[in-house]
């Protein structure tokens, strides 16, 4: 039998590990239960598909994404491994058939969606056959305090205990927070596991912030001045997705759009169109992306603030999946910060949950907006902030992302901090952030004189500071709490023990503030490192070779990136091999796909070779 590193090398083309990957696979083959926490794009799939092609019977993985389902298999089958999907985008006859070839024991690897673990026919497989791994993809699911929490992973344990003999049991999130971990363990109840967190860290996605006043007009730009890339732009809402979506279209772009409104026949075409890079740009709402492992995306917009951190680095993580710097730009307005409030309490995902469930996760709905928010505001490293989110500590500056690489000034803002405090307390600490700011401000609204905020000592005090830097303080006094906003629908600013040492002992408040910069100068400075998929040493050789992937992609009808990455095809001009051991030399290039494409690569390749004279 084959080794883990043969396995590695035969079906993925992969010389050497990453980071965890091997512990993993270690302890399940040695039959324990273990759970990998990593991100999005660590390679979590390898974790548990090696031991599944080492243990003798045949491995179900739980996963929840139809589009990932399906993905992952067409790469399975491309690598010469047999797998099959089982969920309700099969016809069913499709379905009946692939039972009935999963009773003849002809794959070693079957996803499944959690609502049909349960089912009559699926239970007659499953009691017939031998099982010798369950593997959870995105076991965060489970977690009713988890982002996007569904019902049918409480089915999965169930399943499990109806089994004859309880097989090793493996979970896989990329979602870190101690109490989502602590709830995968004990809802799926698994047994003494091997946990094993990975570092969460992205070193090659740049992040910064931007709070342009034409959205638009930067997300033009930026394209333009990005030609041959590949990009998603996240927005909040439908219509802000078609309206995005249109007028790039009117400029000439190649964009496509995703979101829940459309039918399911354009939302297959649009995706594929982005898959294939017939259209290398997307306009999506969030429903788009999960589970799409297109490893070219080099960069991800966020045109409006999504509603949580979680969202935002699974989205953004989107981008460099191939490892290649990429950039992730989260476009902020004040308006943001609405739309998702009003999703919160609108929300009816949780229907099913009890009352005092439901308003349990709303608070904690509202309690990581309002850390999404932060982050739109903080002066502090981006990354780190990130990280620190999720429970790791990282240096306080990466050197990578906006705000290492603004010079800051520091600023002392005593006086505006004192005004805010003081109109606080003067007001007996009963209003929220937008009363508090236009008193301070002096604004003359009706609200203001009905709260009779027009006699609070602070009225008009701090009428010659602009409102975004107003806000800015106070949320810096937030952040280092000077300040404490209470966690109610209407959330309330009150003082803390150290707020009052602002007036009495006038202790002195500063704040780096960011130096008023040109918009977008690191894209330009990207796009000269990166530019074209030509960092290579033959950029023309690169275009020959992608011209005959994307021939292949059509021929099976597959992404072309399922064929080869962007990163294999990078290397083949870099090492130039001309006979099949150098081809198994390069990443990616394993021996199932040197016997399907190798040859024509090789040809390919000695071609240019001949024709530029490098033999
Ligand atoms: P995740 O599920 O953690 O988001 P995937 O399993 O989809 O990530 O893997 C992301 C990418 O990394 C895939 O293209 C995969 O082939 C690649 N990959 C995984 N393991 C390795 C490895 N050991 N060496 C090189 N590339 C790898
Ligand atoms: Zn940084």
């Amino acid at each position: 039998m084959n080794n883990k590193y043969q396995v590695l090398k035969k079906y993925f083309g992969y010389d050497e590990f990453r980071e965890g990957q091997e512990l993993l696979i270690d302890s399940i083959l040695d039959g324990n239960d273990t759970l990998g926490i990593m991100p999005t794009g660590a390679g979590k799939s390898i974790c548990f598909q090696i031991p599944a092609l080492m243990l003798e019977g045949i491995t179900l993985v739980v996963s929840p994404l139809i589009s990932l389902m399906k993905d992952q298999v067409s790469a399975l089958n491309q690598s010469g491994i047999h797998a099959a999907f089982l969920n309700s985008s099969l016809t069913q006859n499709q379905y009946k058939l692939a039972l009935q070839y999963a009773k003849e024991g002809r794959y070693k690897i079957i996803y499944i969606a959690p609502e049909r673990l349960m089912t009559e026919d699926f239970l007659d497989l499953a009691l017939n056959s031998n099982i010798s791994m369950i593997s959870i993809d995105e076991a965060h699911c489970v977690s009713q305090w988890g982002q996007d929490f569904r019902p049918s992973y409480l089915k999965i344990v169930e399943f499990i205990e109806s089994l004859p003999s309880r097989p090793i049991v493996s979970a896989f999130t990329a979602t870190a927070t101690t109490e989502v971990k602590d709830d995968i363990i004990r809802m799926l109840k698994l047994q003494d596991p091997t946990t094993l967190t990975t570092g969460f860290d992205r070193k090659n996605l740049h992040f910064s912030v931007q709070t342009p006043k034409d959205k638009y007009a930067v997300v033009s730009k930026y394209i333009k001045e990005n030609e041959d890339k590949s990009g998603i732009i996240y927005c909040l809402t439908r219509k802000i997705v078609e309206e995005v979506c249109e007028r790039l279209d009117r400029e000439g772009v190649a964009v496509t759009r995703y979101h829940a409104g459309l039918s399911d026949a354009e939302r297959h075409k649009n995706q594929d169109d982005f898959i294939y890079d017939v259209k290398p740009i997307m306009v999506a709402t969030n429903a788009f992306g999960m589970g799409i492992d297109k490893s070219n995306v080099s960069f991800v917009i966020h045109y409006n603030m999504p509603k949580n951190i979680e969202s935002y680095y699974q989205e953004a993580g989107r981008s460099g999946r191939d490892g290649e710097p990429a950039e992730c730009i989260l476009l902020y307005a004040g308006q943001d910060v609405v739309t998702n409030q009003f999703f919160i309490e609108n929300n009816s995902d949780n229907e099913g949950l009890d009352r005092e469930t439901f308003e349990v996760v709303k608070q904690r709905d509202r309690e990581r907006l309002k850390k999404m928010t932060f982050y739109c505001f903080t002066n502090e490293c981006l990354r780190d902030y990130i990280l620190r989110y999720f429970g790791e500590y990282g240096t306080n500056y990466c050197g990578n992302c906006s705000n290492c690489m603004t010079q800051f000034d520091t600023l002392d803002v005593t006086d505006i901090a004192q005004g805010i405090i003081g109109c606080i307390l003067d007001c007996r600490q009963r209003y929220g952030i937008t009363v508090i700011i236009d008193t301070v401000h002096g604004s003359n609204s009706a609200k203001i004189r009905q709260y009779r905020m027009n006699e609070n000592q602070y009225y008009g005090k701090l009428s010659h500071v602009t409102i975004p830097r107003l806000r800015q303080v106070l949320n810096h006094l937030i952040l280092t709490n000077y300040l404490n906003l209470t966690n109610e629908e209407y959330a309330i600013l009150k003082l803390t023990p150290i707020s009052k040492s602002v007036l009495d002992d006038n202790e002195l408040i500063t704040m780096k503030l960011a130096k008023e910069r040109e918009i977008v100068p690191k894209e330009k400075k990207l796009k000269k490192a990166t530019k074209g998929s030509s960092k290579n040493k033959n950029p023309e050789l690169f275009e020959l070779l992608r011209k005959l992937r994307t021939d292949i992609a059509k021929e099976e009808s597959m992404p072309p990136y399922i064929i080869f990455t962007d990163k294999t095809l990078t290397q083949m001009c870099d090492l130039l091999p001309t006979t099949y051991e150098e081809m198994l030399t390069v990443s990616g290039v394993g021996e199932v796909k040197y016997s399907k494409y190798g040859e024509r690569f090789l040809k390919i390749i000695n071609q240019y070779m001949r024709s530029s004279k490098k033999v």
